[in-house]
Protein backbone atom coordinates (compact mmCIF):
# COMPACT_ATOMS: atom_id res chain seq x y z
CA UNK A 1 0.00 0.00 0.00
CA UNK A 2 2.74 2.06 0.85
CA UNK A 3 4.91 1.54 -1.94
CA UNK A 4 1.60 1.69 -4.26
CA UNK A 5 1.77 5.64 -2.57
CA UNK A 6 5.09 6.21 -3.25
CA UNK A 7 5.04 4.83 -6.93
CA UNK A 8 2.00 7.25 -7.54
CA UNK A 9 3.43 10.53 -6.21
CA UNK A 10 6.38 9.89 -8.12
CA UNK A 11 4.10 9.70 -11.26
CA UNK A 12 2.66 12.87 -9.97
CA UNK A 13 6.26 14.81 -9.64
CA UNK A 14 7.27 13.69 -13.52
CA UNK A 15 4.15 15.01 -15.06
CA UNK A 16 4.02 18.52 -13.10
CA UNK A 17 8.13 18.04 -14.72
CA UNK A 18 7.12 17.04 -17.83
CA UNK A 19 4.94 20.25 -17.99
CA UNK A 20 7.52 22.55 -17.21
CA UNK A 21 9.95 22.62 -19.81
CA UNK A 22 13.02 23.88 -19.32
CA UNK A 23 11.80 24.73 -16.03
CA UNK A 24 9.84 28.04 -17.08
CA UNK A 25 7.28 29.07 -14.60
CA UNK A 26 4.69 29.19 -17.17
CA UNK A 27 2.26 31.91 -18.07
CA UNK A 28 0.64 31.23 -21.60
CA UNK A 29 0.46 35.00 -22.61
CA UNK A 30 4.53 35.37 -22.74
CA UNK A 31 7.04 34.05 -24.68
CA UNK A 32 9.49 31.60 -23.38
CA UNK A 33 13.19 32.79 -23.53
CA UNK A 34 16.44 31.25 -22.41
CA UNK A 35 19.37 33.68 -21.31
CA UNK A 36 22.40 32.00 -21.69
CA UNK A 37 25.60 33.64 -19.57
CA UNK A 38 28.89 34.03 -20.54
CA UNK A 39 30.09 36.73 -18.44
CA UNK A 40 31.66 40.05 -19.05
CA UNK A 41 31.23 43.46 -17.24
CA UNK A 42 27.50 42.50 -16.75
CA UNK A 43 28.66 40.28 -14.51
CA UNK A 44 31.72 42.21 -13.38
CA UNK A 45 32.24 43.12 -9.95
CA UNK A 46 34.25 45.94 -8.11
CA UNK A 47 34.72 47.03 -4.51
CA UNK A 48 33.42 50.27 -5.03
CA UNK A 49 30.84 52.18 -7.72
CA UNK A 50 33.51 54.75 -9.07
CA UNK A 51 36.16 52.76 -9.71
CA UNK A 52 37.65 51.78 -13.40
CA UNK A 53 39.17 48.73 -12.42
CA UNK A 54 36.90 45.53 -11.78
CA UNK A 55 36.91 41.88 -12.56
CA UNK A 56 34.55 40.10 -15.07
CA UNK A 57 32.32 37.26 -15.07
CA UNK A 58 31.66 37.06 -11.18
CA UNK A 59 28.35 37.08 -10.90
CA UNK A 60 25.90 34.39 -11.95
CA UNK A 61 23.09 34.55 -14.32
CA UNK A 62 20.39 34.11 -11.65
CA UNK A 63 21.33 37.35 -9.78
CA UNK A 64 21.46 39.36 -12.71
CA UNK A 65 17.88 38.47 -13.55
CA UNK A 66 16.87 39.06 -10.44
CA UNK A 67 18.30 42.25 -10.02
CA UNK A 68 16.13 43.94 -13.05
CA UNK A 69 12.79 45.06 -12.23
CA UNK A 70 9.75 43.85 -14.33
CA UNK A 71 11.97 41.46 -16.29
CA UNK A 72 9.56 38.70 -15.47
CA UNK A 73 6.61 40.58 -16.97
CA UNK A 74 8.53 40.76 -20.41
CA UNK A 75 8.51 36.60 -20.68
CA UNK A 76 8.63 33.39 -18.96
CA UNK A 77 12.90 33.24 -18.01
CA UNK A 78 14.79 30.86 -17.81
CA UNK A 79 18.50 30.77 -17.30
CA UNK A 80 21.99 28.81 -18.36
CA UNK A 81 25.38 29.59 -16.86
CA UNK A 82 27.43 28.70 -20.37
CA UNK A 83 30.79 30.41 -19.17
CA UNK A 84 32.04 33.29 -17.10
CA UNK A 85 34.40 34.93 -18.16
CA UNK A 86 35.59 38.14 -19.79
CA UNK A 87 35.40 37.87 -22.96
CA UNK A 88 39.11 38.74 -24.14
CA UNK A 89 39.14 34.33 -23.05
CA UNK A 90 36.16 33.88 -25.04
CA UNK A 91 36.85 30.65 -27.01
CA UNK A 92 36.01 27.97 -29.96
CA UNK A 93 35.55 25.52 -27.27
CA UNK A 94 32.55 27.85 -25.72
CA UNK A 95 31.14 29.08 -29.07
CA UNK A 96 31.00 25.25 -30.25
CA UNK A 97 28.84 24.90 -26.98
CA UNK A 98 26.88 28.16 -27.49
CA UNK A 99 26.29 27.64 -30.54
CA UNK A 100 24.82 23.76 -30.11
CA UNK A 101 22.55 24.56 -26.81
CA UNK A 102 21.03 27.22 -29.08
CA UNK A 103 20.41 24.58 -31.66
CA UNK A 104 19.08 22.44 -29.60
CA UNK A 105 16.84 24.81 -27.16
CA UNK A 106 15.68 26.67 -30.85
CA UNK A 107 14.13 23.19 -32.27
CA UNK A 108 11.45 23.16 -29.57
CA UNK A 109 8.89 24.09 -29.98
CA UNK A 110 8.97 25.36 -25.84
CA UNK A 111 11.54 28.03 -26.61
CA UNK A 112 10.67 30.99 -28.42
CA UNK A 113 13.77 33.33 -28.21
CA UNK A 114 17.37 33.17 -27.01
CA UNK A 115 19.36 36.36 -24.77
CA UNK A 116 23.58 35.59 -24.46
CA UNK A 117 25.23 38.38 -21.55
CA UNK A 118 28.97 38.63 -23.05
CA UNK A 119 31.39 40.26 -22.79
CA UNK A 120 32.08 43.65 -25.10
CA UNK A 121 35.54 43.23 -26.12
CA UNK A 122 34.68 39.82 -28.16
CA UNK A 123 30.56 40.08 -28.74
CA UNK A 124 31.04 41.53 -31.94
CA UNK A 125 32.57 38.31 -33.49
CA UNK A 126 30.46 35.78 -31.23
CA UNK A 127 27.41 37.29 -32.34
CA UNK A 128 28.62 37.09 -36.31
CA UNK A 129 29.67 33.45 -35.64
CA UNK A 130 26.05 32.40 -33.90
CA UNK A 131 24.41 34.43 -37.16
CA UNK A 132 26.36 31.97 -38.83
CA UNK A 133 25.77 28.93 -37.60
CA UNK A 134 21.88 29.27 -36.01
CA UNK A 135 20.03 27.46 -37.44
CA UNK A 136 16.25 29.23 -36.82
CA UNK A 137 14.60 31.83 -37.21
CA UNK A 138 13.65 32.78 -33.67
CA UNK A 139 15.23 35.78 -32.20
CA UNK A 140 18.96 35.51 -30.76
CA UNK A 141 19.72 38.79 -29.09
CA UNK A 142 23.52 39.17 -27.17
CA UNK A 143 23.85 42.07 -24.80
CA UNK A 144 26.24 43.04 -21.93
CA UNK A 145 27.70 46.61 -20.30
CA UNK A 146 30.30 48.92 -20.33
CA UNK A 147 30.16 48.93 -16.44
CA UNK A 148 30.20 46.78 -14.16
CA UNK A 149 27.02 45.38 -11.84
CA UNK A 150 28.42 47.28 -9.40
CA UNK A 151 29.00 50.93 -11.24
CA UNK A 152 27.30 54.04 -10.61
CA UNK A 153 25.05 54.14 -12.81
CA UNK A 154 25.56 50.27 -14.26
CA UNK A 155 23.93 50.14 -17.55
CA UNK A 156 23.57 45.84 -17.43
CA UNK A 157 20.61 45.80 -15.82
CA UNK A 158 18.61 48.06 -18.66
CA UNK A 159 20.33 46.23 -21.65
CA UNK A 160 19.46 42.68 -20.02
CA UNK A 161 15.43 43.94 -20.21
CA UNK A 162 15.74 45.26 -23.73
CA UNK A 163 17.45 42.50 -25.16
CA UNK A 164 14.24 39.93 -23.60
CA UNK A 165 11.92 42.35 -24.84
CA UNK A 166 13.47 42.09 -28.21
CA UNK A 167 13.80 38.23 -28.32
CA UNK A 168 10.24 38.04 -27.02
CA UNK A 169 8.87 40.40 -29.36
CA UNK A 170 7.58 38.46 -32.61
CA UNK A 171 8.44 41.58 -34.88
CA UNK A 172 12.05 40.50 -33.86
CA UNK A 173 11.69 36.60 -36.16
CA UNK A 174 13.97 36.74 -39.18
CA UNK A 175 16.47 39.34 -38.13
CA UNK A 176 19.58 37.09 -37.50
CA UNK A 177 21.69 37.57 -34.69
CA UNK A 178 21.14 41.12 -32.54
CA UNK A 179 23.00 42.92 -30.39
CA UNK A 180 21.10 45.20 -28.00
CA UNK A 181 22.87 47.48 -25.82
CA UNK A 182 22.58 51.42 -25.29
CA UNK A 183 18.89 51.19 -26.77
CA UNK A 184 19.70 49.86 -29.93
CA UNK A 185 19.60 46.93 -31.92
CA UNK A 186 22.16 46.14 -34.35
CA UNK A 187 22.98 43.37 -36.47
CA UNK A 188 25.16 41.33 -35.88
CA UNK A 189 26.66 41.58 -39.45
CA UNK A 190 27.38 45.46 -39.24
CA UNK A 191 28.13 46.25 -35.52
CA UNK A 192 31.64 46.48 -34.04
CA UNK A 193 32.93 47.91 -30.77
CA UNK A 194 34.32 51.41 -31.54
CA UNK A 195 35.10 52.77 -27.79
CA UNK A 196 36.79 51.08 -24.81
CA UNK A 197 34.96 52.51 -21.97
CA UNK A 198 31.99 54.59 -23.50
CA UNK A 199 28.52 52.94 -23.05
CA UNK A 200 27.71 53.99 -26.62
CA UNK A 201 30.43 51.75 -27.81
CA UNK A 202 29.02 49.60 -30.12
CA UNK A 203 27.89 51.05 -34.09
CA UNK A 204 27.00 49.73 -37.21
CA UNK A 205 29.28 52.12 -39.60
CA UNK A 206 28.64 51.14 -42.49
CA UNK A 207 24.85 50.02 -42.68
CA UNK A 208 23.67 51.94 -39.81
CA UNK A 209 21.24 50.54 -36.88
CA UNK A 210 19.00 47.65 -37.17
CA UNK A 211 16.12 49.31 -34.59
CA UNK A 212 16.29 50.74 -31.33
CA UNK A 213 14.34 49.91 -28.02
CA UNK A 214 13.15 51.78 -25.79
CA UNK A 215 12.32 50.36 -22.05
CA UNK A 216 10.94 47.57 -23.78
CA UNK A 217 9.22 49.39 -26.74
CA UNK A 218 10.94 48.41 -30.31
CA UNK A 219 11.44 49.30 -33.60
CA UNK A 220 12.93 48.02 -36.57
CA UNK A 221 14.30 50.26 -39.25
CA UNK A 222 15.37 46.98 -41.81
CA UNK A 223 16.43 43.49 -42.26
CA UNK A 224 19.66 42.35 -41.95
CA UNK A 225 22.14 42.47 -44.86
CA UNK A 226 23.89 39.79 -46.41
CA UNK A 227 22.45 35.76 -45.24
CA UNK A 228 21.93 34.54 -41.89
CA UNK A 229 20.93 31.91 -39.25
CA UNK A 230 18.42 29.48 -41.28
CA UNK A 231 19.74 30.74 -44.93
CA UNK A 232 23.40 29.67 -43.83
CA UNK A 233 25.52 27.16 -45.36
CA UNK A 234 27.81 26.99 -42.42
CA UNK A 235 27.06 24.62 -39.46
CA UNK A 236 29.25 23.36 -36.71
CA UNK A 237 26.84 20.07 -35.92
CA UNK A 238 29.89 17.43 -34.78
CA UNK A 239 32.43 20.09 -35.40
CA UNK A 240 35.16 19.53 -32.61
CA UNK A 241 37.61 22.49 -33.32
CA UNK A 242 37.55 25.41 -35.99
CA UNK A 243 40.59 25.75 -38.20
CA UNK A 244 43.44 28.35 -36.51
CA UNK A 245 43.36 31.87 -38.90
CA UNK A 246 45.58 34.51 -37.87
CA UNK A 247 45.09 37.84 -38.06
CA UNK A 248 48.33 40.03 -38.91
CA UNK A 249 48.05 43.71 -38.87
CA UNK A 250 49.89 46.01 -41.23
CA UNK A 251 51.49 48.75 -40.74
CA UNK A 252 54.91 50.99 -42.03
CA UNK A 253 57.62 48.18 -42.90
CA UNK A 254 55.18 45.45 -41.59
CA UNK A 255 57.38 42.21 -41.42
CA UNK A 256 56.47 39.91 -43.97
CA UNK A 257 58.01 37.33 -41.87
CA UNK A 258 55.26 36.84 -40.03
CA UNK A 259 53.39 35.33 -42.40
CA UNK A 260 55.44 32.33 -42.57
CA UNK A 261 55.71 32.31 -38.96
CA UNK A 262 52.15 31.97 -38.65
CA UNK A 263 51.97 29.33 -41.23
CA UNK A 264 54.53 27.24 -39.50
CA UNK A 265 52.78 27.87 -36.24
CA UNK A 266 49.45 26.01 -37.48
CA UNK A 267 47.64 28.45 -39.34
CA UNK A 268 45.07 27.38 -42.04
CA UNK A 269 44.08 30.66 -43.02
CA UNK A 270 45.78 34.34 -42.93
CA UNK A 271 43.36 37.41 -42.54
CA UNK A 272 45.90 41.04 -43.18
CA UNK A 273 44.00 43.61 -41.33
CA UNK A 274 45.74 45.64 -44.44
CA UNK A 275 46.32 49.33 -44.48
CA UNK A 276 43.62 50.90 -46.21
CA UNK A 277 42.10 49.31 -49.07
CA UNK A 278 43.67 46.41 -47.39
CA UNK A 279 46.85 46.87 -48.70
CA UNK A 280 50.51 45.48 -47.84
CA UNK A 281 53.64 45.99 -48.91
CA UNK A 282 55.74 44.52 -51.37
CA UNK A 283 57.54 42.34 -48.96
CA UNK A 284 54.02 41.02 -47.82
CA UNK A 285 52.49 40.59 -50.78
CA UNK A 286 54.98 38.40 -51.91
CA UNK A 287 54.64 36.58 -48.60
CA UNK A 288 51.00 36.13 -49.41
CA UNK A 289 51.37 34.85 -52.86
CA UNK A 290 53.90 32.19 -51.82
CA UNK A 291 51.20 30.91 -48.56
CA UNK A 292 48.78 31.18 -51.09
CA UNK A 293 50.62 28.46 -53.35
CA UNK A 294 51.03 25.96 -50.19
CA UNK A 295 47.38 25.99 -49.97
CA UNK A 296 46.83 28.85 -47.02
CA UNK A 297 44.01 31.22 -47.70
CA UNK A 298 45.10 34.88 -47.65
CA UNK A 299 42.02 37.16 -46.75
CA UNK A 300 43.17 41.11 -47.44
CA UNK A 301 40.61 43.25 -45.25
CA UNK A 302 41.54 46.45 -43.76
CA UNK A 303 42.81 48.20 -40.42
CA UNK A 304 40.70 50.94 -41.41
CA UNK A 305 36.99 51.59 -39.04
CA UNK A 306 34.99 51.83 -42.33
CA UNK A 307 34.69 50.79 -45.76
CA UNK A 308 35.33 48.07 -48.36
CA UNK A 309 38.17 46.28 -49.17
CA UNK A 310 37.83 46.01 -53.28
CA UNK A 311 38.83 42.74 -55.23
CA UNK A 312 41.57 43.86 -57.63
CA UNK A 313 41.44 47.41 -57.09
CA UNK A 314 44.90 48.34 -55.67
CA UNK A 315 46.02 45.15 -54.94
CA UNK A 316 45.61 42.42 -58.25
CA UNK A 317 43.73 39.65 -56.24
CA UNK A 318 43.65 37.61 -59.51
CA UNK A 319 47.57 37.59 -59.24
CA UNK A 320 48.11 37.16 -55.95
CA UNK A 321 45.31 34.79 -55.04
CA UNK A 322 43.85 36.46 -52.53
CA UNK A 323 40.47 37.42 -51.21
CA UNK A 324 38.61 40.91 -50.65
CA UNK A 325 36.78 41.07 -47.58
CA UNK A 326 34.29 43.05 -48.89
CA UNK A 327 32.79 44.83 -45.73
CA UNK A 328 33.89 42.38 -43.06
CA UNK A 329 36.29 43.77 -40.30
CA UNK A 330 39.53 41.45 -39.82
CA UNK A 331 37.76 39.67 -36.62
CA UNK A 332 34.82 39.29 -38.37
CA UNK A 333 36.70 38.00 -41.73
CA UNK A 334 38.56 35.60 -39.29
CA UNK A 335 35.68 34.45 -38.03
CA UNK A 336 33.95 33.99 -41.07
CA UNK A 337 37.30 32.32 -42.62
CA UNK A 338 37.45 29.76 -39.72
CA UNK A 339 33.89 28.41 -40.85
CA UNK A 340 35.04 28.47 -44.62
CA UNK A 341 38.08 26.22 -43.99
CA UNK A 342 35.82 23.36 -42.53
CA UNK A 343 35.44 21.78 -46.05
CA UNK A 344 37.23 22.41 -49.10
CA UNK A 345 36.29 25.49 -51.08
CA UNK A 346 38.14 27.08 -53.95
CA UNK A 347 39.11 30.51 -53.78
CA UNK A 348 36.16 31.41 -55.93
CA UNK A 349 34.04 30.15 -53.83
CA UNK A 350 35.17 31.63 -50.67
CA UNK A 351 35.28 35.38 -52.20
CA UNK A 352 31.35 34.86 -53.38
CA UNK A 353 31.02 33.81 -49.59
CA UNK A 354 32.57 37.19 -48.87
CA UNK A 355 30.03 38.90 -50.49
CA UNK A 356 27.43 36.89 -49.41
CA UNK A 357 27.53 37.00 -45.48
N1 LIG B 1 37.09 42.74 -21.03
C1 LIG B 1 35.73 42.78 -20.66
C2 LIG B 1 34.92 41.80 -21.47
O1 LIG B 1 34.89 41.83 -22.67
C3 LIG B 1 35.31 44.17 -20.73
C4 LIG B 1 34.33 44.52 -21.72
C5 LIG B 1 32.90 44.45 -21.25
O2 LIG B 1 32.29 43.43 -20.99
O3 LIG B 1 32.41 45.55 -21.22
O4 LIG B 1 34.27 40.96 -20.90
Amino acid sequence: MKIKLILKSILVIVLIAAMIPYGFSQDKNLKNIVILATGGTIAGFAESGTQAGYTSGQVGIQTMIDAVPGIKKLANITGEQIANVGSQDMSVEVWLKLANRINELLATDDVDGIVITHGTDTQEETAYFLNLVVKSDKPVVTTGSMRPSTAVSAEGPLNLYNAVAVAANPKSKGHGVMIVMNDQIHSAQAVTKTNTTSVETFKSPMQGLMGAVIYGQLEFYRTPHGLHTYESEFSVKGVKELPRVDIIYGGVDMPADLIDLSIKAGAKGIVIAGVGNGNMNAASLAASKKAAANGIVVVRSTRVPTGYVLRNAECNDDEYNTIASDELNAQKSRVLLMLCLLKDRSLDDIQKIFYTY
